[in-house]
């Protein structure tokens, strides 16, 4: 089997701009393959053929497929000519040796000038392995599925399929920025935007030294674990403990975390603004901690000109684990750390914000130049894969965004 045989699903509907999102999905492909020995990746009739040299392993290749959004389906195929006899023939050398209860052949053309129809290729192909198998033919529950697709002047046949992440390609649906802590929320929330095609610059923020390095490892090691599905990202690491002891100076105790969380939300808008993000990610869910309520999301979130979104905020704490399970990014977040947002807060904090209260606690603040300074000082991290590891580079791009 020389080609990996993709297919896309959501992409197909997307009318006019279906050769632009063709072409990210392909050079997502491109890229996510790059330092294997891949030998071409192409658009082929409405599928992509990946052409694999001969040190392409089938686990390297399937691990980065399986990370690229926009693939619905893939299979490990081989090529032959256009000719049922060939194929046939091909198919039962392949099958040599494999035992197999049932089997069915799912047939597809992609030029409809092929003289037999789907089903009749179905027929002829399937009756070609049964006479020379004895296999029992199963349309309902085959357990081996033989695909083909026909091709204007060549054919593929593959065993199986196995699925892809599904959503859009990386890049087609702008950029965002998400406020990553290590905690299990935020990841989710920036992997759902993600899956939308969405590109993620990450923003974590963090007390060192009066807090442990702990949350900054574990953002990094997340920032990194992301940039699995999308390739390249960028993280702003923000020094956040002075800022909180000015706020500790100016603002009674039960109100700080959603001061926190306002200075957080215009920190973070101003880096998206020079990265030319279109909106805001939080991991917030109503009413999973105190500072979660409807009246503090809402006195929260008024501090934001770019739209803030909120992909988990009607998720249960189940279904978020579940899903951070799932992309693995579970095992990172549960390590123990300090969040910065539990800094100086009463263990009883406020729960049903007032925006005029609020605002007129900030005006003691110096807020134009904590949010300047923060941003002038945070530290830019960029990270890819593969050739996965991040390097500091202090406010420099080592790559265009
Ligand atoms: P998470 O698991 O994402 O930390 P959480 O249940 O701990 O969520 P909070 O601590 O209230 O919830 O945080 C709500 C959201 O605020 C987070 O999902 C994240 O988007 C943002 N946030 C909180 N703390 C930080 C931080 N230190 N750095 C960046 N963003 C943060
Ligand atoms: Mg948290």
């Amino acid at each position: 089997m020389s080609s990996v045989i993709v297919h896309y699903q959501e992409i197909a509907l997307k009318g006019k701009n279906r050769p632009w999102f063709m072409g990210r999905l392909v050079r997502n492909l491109r890229r996510a393959l790059a330092d294997l020995d891949v030998r071409a990746v192409r658009p082929l009739m409405g599928r992509i053929e990946v052409v694999l040299g001969p040190n392409a392993t089938r686990e390297a290749v399937g691990e980065r497929i399986r990370r690229t959004f926009g693939v619905a389906t893939f299979s490990y195929a081989a090529r032959t000519g256009l000719d049922l006899e060939a194929l046939a023939a091909a198919i039962l050398g392949d099958l040599e040796g494999r035992a197999c209860g049932s089997f069915r052949v799912s047939a597809r053309r992609a030029d409809k000038r092929f003289p037999l129809t789907s089903p009749q290729v179905e027929r002829e192909v399937g009756g070609r392995i049964k006479a020379a198998r004895g296999w029992k033919v199963d349309l309902e529950h085959a357990e081996l599925v033989v695909h083909v697709e026909l091709l204007s002047d060549e054919a593929f046949y593959s065993f199986g399929k196995e699925r892809g992440p599904g959503g859009l390609p990386t890049g087609t649906a702008g950029k965002v920025v998400c406020l990553l802590s290590g905690g299990i929320d935020s990841p989710v929330a920036a992997y759902r935007l993600m899956k939308r095609g969405c590109t993620v610059t990450f923003v974590h923020f963090h007390s060192y030294p009066i807090l442990s390095r702990a949350s900054q490892e574990k953002a990094r090691e997340l920032a990194a674990l992301l940039t699995t599905w999308q390739q390249r990202s960028r993280l702003h690491v923000v020094a956040f403990g002075e800022i909180q002891q000015q706020v500790v100076l100016a603002v009674p105790g039960p109100m700080r975390v959603v001061v926190y969380r306002r200075l957080m939300l215009r920190i973070a808008e101003r880096i998206a603004r020079a990265a030319g993000a279109q909106a805001l990610v939080t991991g917030e869910v109503v009413g999973q901690v105190a500072s979660q309520t409807l009246e503090n999301l809402a006195v929260i979130g008024r501090v934001a000109s770019l739209p803030l979104f909120r992909p988990l905020i009607g998720m249960d704490k189940e279904e978020i684990t579940a899903e951070a399970i799932r992309i693995g990014t579970y095992p990172i977040s549960i390590v123990p750390d300090q969040d910065c947002c539990t800094l100086f807060t009463p263990r009883n904090p406020q729960t049903r914000a007032r925006l005029p209260q609020i605002e007129a606690a900030e005006t003691a603040l110096p807020i134009e130049a904590l949010v300047e300074g923060a941003v002038r000082e945070a530290a830019v991290e960029d990270f890819q894969f593969p050739l996965l590891g991040s390097k500091v580079v202090n406010g420099r791009s080592t790559w265009p965004q």
